[in-house]
This record gives C-alpha cells, structure tokens and sequence, in this order.
C-alpha cells in the first residue's frame, strides 16, 4: 500500500478487487496481497519492536554496502537529523498514550507525536534510522520541550543499540542545544551540530558577543543565472559552557535576485563539538543546515507526496497505528532508492514532462489493468 502511494487501505482494497490486479502482483512479485483486514488485525497485535528491527537492520544494510559514503560528514560521520512531527489528531480520546493539549476555551485535542532520527544527505535522502513515540504523560498537558527531549534520550539509547559503530553526528533544531544532548553526544563519541536560536545558552551566547571580534571568517560566493549568493561563514573555538568547550558557527546568506535586484538575507547559528578551521567551516554549517531536509524530504513527502503520513491507518489502536508508521518508514526507505535508480532516473530524463507522480501512475495502471500475455502465462507461486 505505501510502496504504491495508494494514500488509504480503502483505495488499496479497491484495486486488490480487481481479479487483474491480484493476477499481475502475483506474476510481478510471486506472492498474493492480502485482504488489509486480514493485514490490520496483525498490526493490532504485533509488538512495533518487530518492525522498528527491520527497518534498522534495512538502514544498516544499506550502510554496510556503502550506499551513503560519499555523504558522511568530513568523510567520517553520517549526518543524522532528529526531529519530531505529529501524525495524527481526534477530538476524542482515541487510546491511553494519547497526548493532549487544552485549549483557552478548555477544548481538549488528542494527538500522536513521534520522534524521528534520520539520515540525511545532500541530495535530499531521507533514511528513517529509529523512531520513538512521544508518549502520554498522564495528568500533564503536552509541554513539547519536556517530552520531545524525553524522548530523544530513549531514541538516542535506540540509534545506539541499532547502530553501535556508526561515526554519528547529530543534526537538531532549536530545542536541542542543551546539557542532556552535549551528555548523551559526549558519551556516545557522536558529533554535533544544533541549531542556537535566540534565548539558547544565555551564557555562551554572552561570551560570543564578548569575543566576536575575534572570530575567524571565511566568505564564499556563488552565482546561477538568475541569483549571486554571498555566504559568510565566522567561527569561535574553545567557547565555554557550563565547564564544557564548544565552537560556535555562523553563516550570513545573501541572494541577490540578478533580475529585480531584490535580497533576500538569512542567518544561521550553530553550536558544535567540531573544532573549527578554514577547512571545515563551510562543511560544518552547510551540514547544520541539512536539517531541513529531516521536514521537506522526510515529513512533507511522507505527508504529502503520495504517503499521507497524517491518514488515520488506525483509528482505533495505537499499536497498528505505530506499526503501520513503521511500514510507511520502510516503504519510503524502499522507494526514495528506486526513485534514484539508474532506470527510473533515465525513464525520467527520456521526456521532460515525466515525473515521478506520473511513472507510480503508470504502474499502477500497469498493474491494474488486464494483460494480453495473461491469456497464455498461468500465474504460479515459486516454490
Ligand atoms: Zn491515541
């Protein structure tokens, strides 16, 4: 159902009716699908670990045959974005880990939020490498800081249980710059790159300002047809907080639209346990900046691009609901692969109106529609 982007088990059922389909998945892939009924009373009962297991030991394939390599950060560490997003919302009490917000008028919102560790690249790969529920903490309204960061100690223990050898370094936004993440790097040997945002680390924040006359620069400059990029990039090392030594990072960006002569600024701000120099600043802060693609290529894609994250698979059990969150992990693992495979990426290149959303069309009508070889090919399991 996800690897086809069906969006709902009810459009799934709808094509798995049709005696073609059932035929055709047969003859391509040599199993019978099942009725989701059938697979939904087994998402009731399956503990999600078993999933959650194969999805790492998916992820630690694909890392053993070096497919994210040439990716790692300073040749070395793998760059893992972490970041939470909700996936679904009742105006009822759906199951006991439900978690809940008030509103001003004492409207109560029920909702599911989860924890992502994902691996990022450049070209926009996103490789769900762990995932943790933020649970219901009953009696307590929903404080994001507090239970986001909760769970991140339980996912970090999971990333390191999964992955016990892999150079890390931790990509997180504005609520991670803190002494429970500097621990928890600290002691898994990870690296890190967090975002610091106004308000973060008053003290260190301080000292910055105090020594920023100091810091070291470095400028890049970039041209397209229709835009001139400055970047500049400044760094301090050996920034004090709370008894610990930090760098601190920043990158000023301007583009100059060449056109209309308008700029558009933006600044980012990082704090690192990478010791800066010439030859990494600008690697440093490109990677922090790389936790954006944890929200466009991994949420908004699984979101909106055909998985339809936020679809209520199961309205009534939070354990089909976490497992079929695993499912669409997998499937989208399975898919962003065959999506930048050689004969994918040469059948899109063939017509320059091809996309991706018309090739999964197509293959779906390939499989739903009736074949004329079906007259002479009998469809057998293998053995
Ligand atoms: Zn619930």
């Amino acid at each position: 159902m996800f690897v086809f982007k069906e969006t709902s088990r009810n459009a799934y059922n709808n094509n798995r009716r049709e005696d073609s389909f059932r035929k055709n998945v047969l003859n391509c892939f040599g199993f019978n699908l099942p009725h989701t009924d059938t697979s939904d009373d087994i998402l009731r009962e399956l503990p999600p670990i078993e999933l959650e297991d194969l999805k790492a030991h998916l992820a630690s394939g694909l890392i053993e045959q070096k497919f994210f390599r040439k990716f790692r950060f300073q040749n070395q560490s793998y760059l893992v974005a972490i970041d939470a997003t909700g996936i679904a919302t009742f105006d009822h009490k759906h199951c006991e880990n439900c978690l809940t917000k008030t509103s001003k008028k004492g409207v109560v919102t029920y909702f599911h939020y989860v924890l992502e560790a994902k691996l990022v690249t450049s070209t926009g790969l996103s490789i769900s490498l762990a995932s943790e529920f933020i649970e219901n903490d009953p009696g307590r309204d929903y404080e994001k800081q507090d239970c986001e960061l909760k769970a991140f100690v339980r996912l970090a223990a999971k990333i390191k249980k999964y992955f016990p050898r892999l150079p890390v370094c931790i990509l997180g936004d504005g609520l991670y710059p803190n002494n429970t993440v500097f621990d928890i790097c600290q002691k898994n040997n990870w690296q890190f790159i967090i975002t610091l945002k106004e308000g973060n680390l008053k003290t260190f924040q301080q000292e910055v300002t105090l020594l920023k006359a100091t810091s070291s620069k470095k400028n890049v400059y970039k041209t397209t047809k229709t835009t001139g990029t400055t970047l500049e990039y400044e760094y301090l090392n050996d920034m004090e907080y709370d008894r610990k030594y930090f760098s601190w990072v920043e990158c000023n960006e301007t583009v100059v639209n060449i056109k209309d002569k308008t700029t558009k600024i933006q600044r980012f701000t990082f704090i690192t346990n990478v010791t800066q120099n010439q030859q990494n600043i600008v690697q440093t802060a490109d990677s922090g900046r790389l936790r954006w693609k944890i929200e466009n290529e991994g949420f908004n894609s699984q979101k909106n691009l055909g998985y339809e994250l936020e679809h209520k698979f199961s309205r009534v059990s939070f354990i089909a609901m976490q497992n079929y969150y695993q499912l669409l992990q997998i499937a989208h693992i399975i898919n962003q692969l065959t999506e930048r495979s050689k004969q994918v990426v040469d059948l899109i290149e063939e017509h320059s109106k091809q996309t991706i959303v018309d090739l999964w069309r197509k293959m779906m009508a390939y499989l739903i529609f009736p074949h004329a070889e079906q007259n002479i090919l009998t469809p057998s399991l293998p053995d």
